[in-house]
Order: C-alpha cells, then sequence, then structure tokens
C-alpha cells in the first residue's frame, strides 16, 4: 500500500519517523498516548514524505538537484550558490494538482474542526533524517508561523521543502553521511496557540547544568516561544522538584526568578506574519506564569518524561485567549544522557582579576583565553580558532564557529536559549544573558570565565587560578557513620546530587543570605530606620514586586534552602538559623543602620542570644517563617533547624519559645530541633542541652576557639589553632559520651575532617553519628570513614 500524503497528527505515532519527521512523530505520540492524561497539544495534520516525494517526482526535480550537487562536491561552485539554486528549484515549481488539492481539503477539515474559516497554523519542517538524539541540530529547516488560508498555506510548505537545501542543512548532512537526496521533508500543519497574546518558553525534566533529575525546570517569556528558543529574550526560570508534585497538599516550587523579558514576538502586521516587539513595563516585572500554571506544566513534563522514558526537553504555549497551556514539541533530551555518571569533575577558582559580567552560567568549567567579538555570523571567518566567542546571540548559522571556540558569551538568552544548548552538547562553558558583553569586551582582552560558581557565572579581568579536579563515584564503601554534606550556596547545590550522601549535615542560613537576600533582614521589618538613599533604592530595587518587603526575605530565603533541601530529599537536611557575627551583618544592605560596633564579635552578639532580642526578634520571626514555609507549603518536611552558639540552658529555653510563637514548636508536625555543640557549656551541661533538643552537631571551628582561646580568624595564630590538640578531642569525646547517654544523636559539621580526613578515624573512634564536610571532600573523608569502620571492626573482634 502507498503512503498516504496527510497523515493526522493522533493517527501518528512515535515510530513513524520516516512517513512524517521526528517532530510530527512525537507530536502524534503525545496526542495519541498523553491527551487521555489530560495534557493538551494542538490539533494539525502533516504532509508526509511521500508528499514531499511526489512533489520532486511531478516536476521532476530529482535529476537537477543530483547535477547540482554534484557540481558542489566537483567544487564548481559555492555552497551558498548552490543551495540557493537547489532551494529555487523547488520555489518555483508548481503544485501538482492533487496534492494541493488533498492539502487544501485537510487544511479545511481542521477549519471546520475548530468551526471557523481560514484559522490560523504553525507550518513546521519535520525531517525524516533528523538526528532526534541530537537536538541541538534539530530546527535547521524553516518555520513559518501565523499562516491563514489556503494559498499562503500551500506555499509555507513548499518553502519548508526548499529548506531542506539551507547551506547549513547540506553541510550538516555531509558531515552526518546523509545522502541529500533520501532524505524527505515532512510538514506539520498544527492549529496556533495564541501564545502571541500569552506565553511561551521551554521546559526540561531535569536540570540542564547538573543533569540532577528530580527537578524541571521550566524558562518563559511573553509572546510566541521563537523568543525563547533563540535565546533573544532572557525570560523567566522556574524550578520544581518533581517527588513532591503528587501531594497536592504543597507547591513544591522551588525556584521563581523573574527574567527581563525585554522583547516578544507578536502577529504581524500586513504582509509579515510575525514581528518582535519591545515589552511593555508591566509585562517585565511580572512572571509569566502563576504557580498553578508552574505545577501543571511540571506534572505534563513529569507524565511525558515518564511516557518516553528519557529525560525530555519540551515547548510549551499558554494560549491569552482562554488561558490553557499546550505542548507544542517534546524530544529526548542529549546532553545527560551521554554522560559519564562514574564521575563528577569538579572546578574552583582562585585568585582572579576584577568582575567585568555576570550572566547565566552554562556547564562548570573555567576557562582563560583570548575574547574574539564576532557580531555578525557574516563575519565569522574573522574568528580566531581557540578563542572565546562573544557575540549578541546565536542560531544554527552559528555552528561551524562555535565549534572553534573555546567558551561562548553572549548577551542575551536564557538556559534554553540556542547558545546554551549547543554549548552544553559541545562541552564547552558559555555565558549567556550578559546583557552588554559585546558592549564590554573586546578582541584580543585576555579574560576568564568562570561557571563553576553555580548558576550565575562570571567573567574576570585576566587569568586566574583554577583547581580541577576529578572525583571517581564508583565503588565508594558504605558506611554506618553518616557522611553528610556542608551546603550553603544555593546556586551551586544540584551539582552535588550524585554524591551519595546521607543529607545535608549544615546549610548555614547566613551564607544563604548573603548570596541571595543580601537585605538585612530588620531593614525590610523597619525601613524607616535605613537613612542611606542609595541603600534605600537598592532596597526597593530588589524588593520590586513582593507584597511587603518581608515577602521578599521569607520567600528568597525558603526557596533558595529549598534547592539545598532537595539535594538531601528525602534524608535530612538540617538548616542552621542565621550566625552571622554583628560586622557581618552590618555589610547587608541596610545593616549598619541596626547592628552595634563591637570590639570583639566572635564572642559578641551572635547565634541564639539574637533571636529573642528586641534587636533582632521581628528578624528572627522572619527566619522561622521561611523555615515554616519551606517545610509546609513547599513540602520539605526532611528539613531540620539548628541552633548555633547557644551559650546557656536559659537561652535555649528562649530561643525555644520563640520559635515556637513563630509556628516553629519542636516535634510539630515531626520538626527535629538540633543545637551545635561549640561552647564549652555545651559540653559540661551537656545533659541538660540533650534534654531539649533532637541532637547535637558538634561545631569544632567554634569548639577549638573557645577550647584554646585562640580566635580562629587571626592568621598569626593559625599554627596554635588545633582541632587535634588533646583538649579539643576530649571535648569531643565527651560531648559525645553524654549526648548518647542522654540517647541524643550527635555528628560533627565543623571544617576538620573535610581538611584532615584522618580527624575521621578520630571521630568514628568516638562512636560519632554523622560527619558533614565540604562536597569537594566527601570522597576522602568515605573512604578514611569506611577505613575507620573496618579497623574497629579487627580490633573488636574476639580474637
Ligand atoms: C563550627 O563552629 O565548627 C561551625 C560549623 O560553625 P561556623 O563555622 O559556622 O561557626
Ligand atoms: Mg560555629
Amino acid at each position: 500500500m502507498e503512503d498516504p500524503v496527510i497523515v493526522w497528527l493522533e493517527n501518528a505515532r512515535r515510530g513513524d519517523v520516516a512517513l512524517v519527521g521526528g517532530k510530527n512523530a512525537s507530536l502524534g505520540e503525545m496526542i495519541a498516548a498523553l491527551a487521555p492524561k489530560g495534557i493538551a497539544v494542538p490539533p494539525g495534520f502533516a504532509t508526509s514524505a511521500a508528499a514531499y516525494r511526489s512533489f520532486l517526482a511531478a516536476n521532476d526535480l530529482a535529476p537537477r538537484m543530483r547535477d547540482l550537487l554534484d557540481d558542489l562536491a566537483a567544487r564548481r561552485g559555492t555552497l551558498p550558490d548552490i543551495a540557493r539554486a537547489i532551494r529555487r528549484l523547488i520555489e518555483v515549481a508548481p503544485w501538482p494538482e492533487a496534492l494541493a488539492a488533498t492539502i487544501i481539503e485537510a487544511y479545511d477539515e481542521l477549519c471546520r474542526r475548530e468551526g471557523q474559516p481560514n484559522v490560523a497554523v504553525a507550518v513546521r519542517s519535520s525531517a525524516t533524517a533528523e538526528d532526534l538524539a541530537d537536538a541541538s541540530f534539530a530546527g535547521q529547516q524553516e518555520t513559518f508561523l501565523n499562516v491563514t488560508g489556503a494559498g499562503p498555506l500551500l506555499d509555507a510548505v513548499r518553502r519548508c521543502f526548499a529548506s531542506l537545501f539551507t547551506a547549513r542543512a547540506i553541510a550538516y548532512r555531509d558531515t552526518k553521511g546523509f545522502d541529500h537526496l533520501s532524505v524527505a521533508l515532512s510538514v506539520g500543519v498544527q492549529l496556533m496557540v495564541r501564545t502571541d497574546i500569552g506565553g511561551s518558553g521551554v521546559m526540561f525534566t531535569i536540570d540542564p547544568e547538573t543533569g540532577f533529575d528530580r527537578v524541571v525546570v521550566i524558562n518563559a517569556a511573553w509572546g510566541l516561544g521563537e523568543t525563547v528558543v533563540q535565546g533573544i529574550v532572557d525570560p523567566d526560570e522556574y524550578v520544581v522538584y518533581k517527588p513532591l508534585l503528587s501531594d497536592t497538599r504543597r507547591v513544591p516550587i522551588t525556584e521563581k526568578r523573574r527574567g527581563e523579558k525585554a522583547i516578544k514576538m507578536i502577529y504581524g502586521a500586513g504582509g509579515e506574519r510575525t514581528r518582535t516587539v519591545p515589552t511593555a513595563k508591566a509585562e517585565r516585572r511580572q512572571l509569566v506564569l502563576d504557580d498553578a500554571d508552574i505545577l501543571t506544566l511540571a506534572r505534563w513534563a513529569v507524565a511525558i518524561e515518564a511516557h518516553y522514558g528519557c529525560p525530555m526537553d519540551i515547548e510549551w504555549g499558554r494560549d491569552g485567549t482562554n488561558g490553557r497551556l499546550y505542548i507544542v514539541q517534546a524530544r529526548p533530551e542529549t546532553v545527560h544522557a551521554h554522560e559519564d555518571t562514574s564521575v563528577l569533575h569538579t572546578y574552583r577558582i582562585g585568585a582572579k582579576g576584577k568582575t567585568l559580567l555576570e550572566g547565566v552560567a552554562i556547564g562548570e568549567q573555567v576557562v582563560t583565553g583570548e575574547v574574539c567579538l564576532v557580531e555578525n555570523v557574516a563575519d565569522q571567518a574573522d574568528f580566531v580558532d581557540g578563542a572565546i566567542l562573544v557575540t549578541h546571540t546565536t542560531d544554527p548559522d552559528w555552528l561551524p564557529v562555535m565549534k572553534r571556540a573555546a567558551a561562548i558569551i553572549t548577551d542575551h538568552g536564557g538556559r534554553t536559549s540556542h547558545a546554551a544548548i549547543v554549548s552544553r552538547e559541545l562541552g564547552l562553558p558559555a555565558l549567556v544573558g550578559t546583557g552588554t558583553a559585546t558592549e564590554r569586551l573586546h578582541s584580543g582582552q585576555t579574560v576568564t570565565l568562570s561557571c563553576a560558581e553555580g548558576d550565575t557565572g562570571f567573567v574576570y579581568d585576566g587569568p586566574a587560578s583554577v583547581t580541577a579536579e576529578t572525583l571517581s563515584l564508583t565503588d565508594l564503601p558504605e558506611t554506618a557513620t553518616k557522611v553528610m554534606l556542608n551546603l550553603a550556596n544555593p546556586d551551586a547545590a544540584f551539582r552535588w546530587w550524585r554524591l551519595p550522601s546521607d543529607g545535608v549535615g549544615l546549610a548555614r542560613m547566613e551564607f544563604v543570605i548573603a548570596n541571595r537576600i543580601k537585605v538585612h533582614p530588620m531593614a525590610l521589618v523597619r525601613m524607616e530606620a535605613v537613612r542611606d538613599e542609595a541603600v534605600r533604592q537598592q532596597i526597593e530595587a530588589l524588593t520590586e514586586g513582593f507584597d511587603d518587603r518581608s515577602a521578599y526575605f521569607v520567600t528568597g530565603l525558603a526557596q533558595s534552602l529549598a534547592r539545598i533541601a532537595a539535594v538531601a530529599h528525602p534524608k535530612r537536611c538540617l538548616v542552621r538559623f542565621s550566625d552571622f557575627k554583628t560586622n557581618e551583618y552590618a555589610g547587608l544592605l541596610g545593616g549598619s543602620a541596626f547592628e552595634p560596633a563591637e570590639e570583639n564579635p566572635m564572642l559578641g552578639f551572635r547565634g541564639a542570644s539574637r533571636y529573642a532580642a528586641d534587636a533582632y526578634r521581628a528578624a528572627f520571626a522572619l527566619e522561622c517563617r521561611a523555615i515554616a514555609m519551606l517545610r509546609q507549603h513547599i513540602g520539605f518536611t526532611n528539613v531540620a533547624v539548628m541552633v548555633p552558639f547557644c551559650r546557656s540552658v536559659n537561652e535555649a529555653d528562649k530561643v525555644l519559645a520563640v520559635m515556637a510563637e513563630n509556628g516553629l514548636a519542636r516535634g510539630d508536625d515531626g520538626l527535629e530541633v538540633f543545637v551545635m555543640a561549640e561552647i564549652p557549656s555545651n559540653v559540661v551541661l551537656a545533659k541538660s542541652f540533650a534534654s531539649r533538643f533532637d541532637g547535637f552537631s558538634i561545631g569544632s571551628n567554634d569548639l577549638t576557639q573557645l577550647t584554646l582561646g585562640v580566635d580562629r580568624d587571626s592568621e598569626r595564630l593559625a599554627a596554635i589553632f588545633d582541632e587535634n590538640d588533646e583538649a579539643v578531642r576530649w571535648m569531643i569525646s565527651t560531648v559525645i559520651r553524654e549526648a548518647h547517654a542522654a540517647g541524643a544523636v550527635i555528628g560533627l559539621c565543623g571544617q576538620a575532617p573535610s581538611d584532615h580526613p584522618a580527624f575521621a578515624q578520630f571521630l568514628v573512634g568516638e562512636g560519632i553519628d554523622s560527619i558533614s564536610v565540604t562536597p569537594d571532600s566527601f570522597v576522602a573523608v568515605k573512604a578514611s570513614v569506611a577505613a575507620a569502620e573496618r579497623e574497629l571492626a579487627r580490633v573488636r573482634a574476639p580474637a
């Protein structure tokens, strides 16, 4: 039986690539398999490979195309000229009557089904040899949006046929070894969703940077989705934690970052189908999606991933007329699918030059090199091999230059832009959405691009010192002692998801505040006390769009901590209330208005003493609200809290009371409350502390400082700051013994075992329950804990 010329999308299946190309096959599969689950895909039909072939045959084009391709092979013409000549052959060839009639009939049927004439459709190319596992190279052929009426439709379909012979498509097939004439082009004709007056974007069912597979990452902008795909707009970004999606009481959104969204693509007027216009100020301020839409899309993403059985890269749209969401495309994510998961590469940046630019970091590497600024793809011959490519934005035409670059920096684009996707696939670090790279950087300038510091990347002036390490994750031993992670940078937290840790043993809230919130919490409660006009303006800018300023703190802190809690989930994540010293608090925006100048902040107004004090009580209430939001609203009930620097039992009682006043009563909803054991008083009165808390975490940094009387920050005393000192060891053994005698669990989260893995041996010998270390030392500590446990078993075994 001959293949049909028209295939309705609902009748196409995943395996029909030869008939309708990869894109249309995927759309058909989703309509058939996922529509029953409530996932909406706009309806439509496809012209099949047979339609394309019959078009060529009716016009006897193949021999002429073959001749031109032979000319190209024999170098009797340039690639652009020959490509143009082939396209021209197709574009001027008349439609065979019967074929045209069949396509128009299908279009009329679509109009009938929609109940209106001349419905607007998207006309998209779908090549039959499109390598589905090679996403960044897809989208090589034409797409025509907002096509209405039979004549324009036929014209668009024919131009799609012709676009199989753009210079870049020919070059791509040559490198992949595909025969030009055995590839065919199917054209998808799909009902337009009115995203021009709504919004659209892209989502991944894993974190595209780290491969973290328990999140969905969604990008969103106003108008048609091409702006996000091409990376000419800086979109909003939302992150959703998948395992909590099934619990309808929770809103597991761990990130809602507002993008600039300076432009949008809308329907054009007159002859033009679409055009790009600036967005209104209100649109820039507003998030494109609300929580309900974010959760719906995330649920759909999870269902699509489950159906295909692999991580997916999905395009979605929201119709502005009815607010409905649609999936317009889905294909397998390709980068992490091919990744070696047995090793973890880490990069750390040391001494570096001045920060020149910031942007969205793609990849995790650091590269130093010379800038080569190329503004137009037509000038790609000017690019110097191995340089850092700096440009406005990229599209598939840029691929040849990108392949020759050591790194890529663009003005525009988000995590799902062309530049980002191709960079990942090429294994190159990139910084996208910098806004001003092409203005600020110039050719020949030496810079360092760092993507090793989390989601935000930086360009530094000149070279920088970098340590690169490869951690092997194969054959890591099991240990009875828990080995946990100290994580404090929400931006970089996802990077560590592959470490087989027993949860997070210390998340220092003050680091998260410094990294993400930047404003002193009291300044948000009592802005009138902040007199400095420049500071007030900075605070106004940061808190723009929030109902009240304290919501900025609470939501921001809860979402930032959620990124850390997600890495630990379902294991415990111990979040410690803020423990800045007064001088550090004063350094936050607006902080100087609220903090006393102390002679010795290390021994000053810090830790537990602040929480019930008038000068900080209102701010502590915000810290509590953030934890409540994290546990109850977002749903991370694996989060336990910890009280730092608690000098006395009386202070402990006060803190527990203030926490309860702020909705965090110990034991409520399973809330565990820990206390740091880091002051000699905690050791001396361990039993009394144990009766008030669920457990301890030893802070060997402060405990060493206070046992030996050595300022931990003093350079001059560095040599005598020693956690291995007998007195410090006595403190540690004693508090472990006392805690256990009182039935409390006890771990250690100070720096000592991270810096000296052998210290772990001592702790294991003392019977500690857990050790929490910095992620880069996790593998070494895990090994030394295992060795210590083996040794202990040997010594204790009966002879
Ligand atoms: C410690 O004192 O060991 C500790 C972990 O806390 P910080 O270093 O934050 O004072
Ligand atoms: Mg401490």
